[in-house]
């Protein structure tokens, strides 16, 4: 399935179609989308961007961050998504500075550091302009096959972000498989958009709306930020198929009215990113009788998920974590031991990735990319292998069971964080000396983060103010949920007995 034909389809055949709405009350057609996104792509072809060159969609969900996101994989570009409320500004200019001064599409209220870092940047009133003078498709300047349709930063182990980036072809062969997951007919539903466009779940429910002929249904941070809006505007949606973090789900099941009588038309829930626990996917089939759950897995190296399975009520009932999926068509699940040998059946190893929609690597990063990429042949046909650093088994009916990181990488709230990410940077704080950081675990799941740091020198404050200046300071660099809630000062930090930090004394403090 080619995801911008099947849009231009849609575009073609139904022009008035409501292709987009948003909770800021907002709302787009398949013939706007498409007719503003073909103007914007015209005008960065002819703006002399070298082809291929990555551009920079800024801002938040609306009808024209989206049709920016499509005017660069109609020109040609990588669209790079930052969004403005998940991604602060220091950390939006060192991606800006590591594409290399781009094209930036600047889709809200930008920070000025931005503009400075861009080679040009376009605002909301120039992008608006552009995008109502319309324009006539030109498929011959889509991306394609090997070209990046997407580049997504994702926190990286030294303190500073790093890009995967994703190709048409990956791009493709994920959307074939999405669409057909939970085996329902997807035609004209709407899509629940909770997660930021620089997270890659918001790929799933992007790529299958408007490929579905569906209606993409946007919940913005200040609606997400508001319980009581929130649930008004779920009432109100009409969602068919509901895309989140289970954490998100699990903050909506604490509301008694979260049911089918709230929203009537839900037919599938869709889970990735992060470990769906039983509990939860008990009470979703409860409450939404009508409703299917789908579990599924995959880091974004391997585009958005590479396996999914059907949750039953049987299954929610054993005494065992939810499986994580079988492997789609076109991807093969392998698990290894340390030195790369194939674990039996039933054991647990590093799960490899190996197929057709593993991604072409980290943008200029060839190290890293080295270490986790590799070649393998799959029914003949050489494609791109991905080491996950997640520890997995395999069953006998091929579904993969997860168990957990190999690294120091942790999901909280559903949001990937490297630890050694917000380490870096509180290491670079004038005052610190050394930092620790420690998830403080709750019923199984992360609660909340603890960093344990050294000074140099007494502090001006120390105790909860010296926290609050601390937090405050890391708010320039770290995105909301990368920053510790608590502060613990050490005179050194422990040690095991091979002179590595003691991360498990440190945990139980
Ligand atoms: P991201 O790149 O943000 O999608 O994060 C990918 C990582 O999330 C994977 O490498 C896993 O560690 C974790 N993950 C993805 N899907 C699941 C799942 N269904 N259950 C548990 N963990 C998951």
């Amino acid at each position: 399935m080619r995801y911008l034909d099947a849009i231009a389809k849609t575009a073609a055949s139904n022009p008035d179609r409501t292709a987009i709405v948003t909770t800021s009350g907002d709302t787009a057609t398949y013939g706007w989308l498409w007719s503003a996104s073909e103007a914007l792509a015209a005008w960065i072809d002819a703006s002399g961007v070298p082809e291929h060159e990555p551009v920079m969609v800024y801002g938040h969900k609306s009808p024209l961050h989206i049709a920016c996101m499509h005017a660069c994989l109609k020109s040609g570009h990588p669209y790079v998504p930052v969004d403005r409320f998940s991604v602060p500004k220091e950390r939006a200019v060192s991606i800006a500075g590591q594409i290399g001064a781009p094209l930036v599409l600047a889709t809200s209220e930008f920070p000025e550091e931005l503009a400075d870092a861009a080679s040009t940047l376009l605002d909301t009133s120039r992008l608006t302009a552009i995008a109502e003078k319309g324009g006539a498709s030109q498929p011959e300047r889509w991306v394609s096959g090997e070209d990046l349709a997407y580049i997504l930063f994702t926190s990286g182990s030294t303190g500073t972000p790093k890009g995967v980036q994703v190709t048409a072809d990956c791009f493709d062969n994920f959307l074939g498989w999405a669409v057909t997951l939970g085996g329902i007919d997807k035609t004209g539903l709407t899509f629940l958009n909770q997660a930021p466009f620089s997270f890659d779940l918001s790929v799933y429910e992007l790529a299958m709306a408007l490929a579905s002929d569906g209606t993409l249904f946007c919940l913005t941070k200040q609606v997400q930020d508001n319980m009581r809006e929130e649930f008004k505007a779920l009432a109100a949606s009409g969602v068919g198929v509901w895309v989140s973090t289970p954490s998100f789900a699990n903050m909506c099941l604490v509301d008694d009215s979260f049911t089918q009588e709230l929203l009537p038309d839900l037919r599938l829930f869709l889970f990735c990113g992060e470990t769906l626990a039983n509990s939860t996917a008990a009470a979703l089939l409860e409450r939404f009788p009508q409703a299917k759950v789908v579990n599924s897995y995959g880091p974004t190296e391997s585009t958005v998920a590479v396996a999914a399975v059907d949750v039953t009520p049987e299954m929610t009932a054993a005494d065992e974590p939810l499986p994580v999926g079988i492997a789609r068509p076109g991807t093969r699940l392998r698990v290894v031991d340390e030195q790369g040998a194939e674990c039996p059946t039933g054991t647990y190893g590093e799960v490899i990735i190996e197929g057709d929609t593993v991604s072409a690597g980290y943008f200029k990063r060839m190290d890293l990319t080295e270490k986790s990429f590799g070649t393998a042949l799959l029914d003949g046909k050489e494609v791109r292998t991905y080491r996950t650093g997640d520890e997995g088994a395999l069953d006998e009916q091929g579904l993969l069971h997860y168990h957990g990181r190999l690294d120091m990488q942790v999901k909280f709230n559903g949001y990937r964080i490297e630890l050694g990410d917000i380490e870096e940077n509180i290491r670079k704080l004038p005052e610190v000396t050394d930092a620790c950081v420690t998830p403080f675990e709750r019923d199984g799941r992360i609660a909340y983060l603890v960093a344990h740091v050294v000074l140099g020198k007494a502090p001006a404050e120390t105790g909860l103010k010296a926290t609050v200046a601390f937090k405050k300071e890391l708010a320039a660099t770290l995105p909301h949920y990368m920053i510790p809630r608590k502060f613990v000062f050490h005179d050194r930090l422990p040690m095991t007995p091979n002179g590595k930090v003691d991360r498990k004394t440190l945990a139980k403090l």
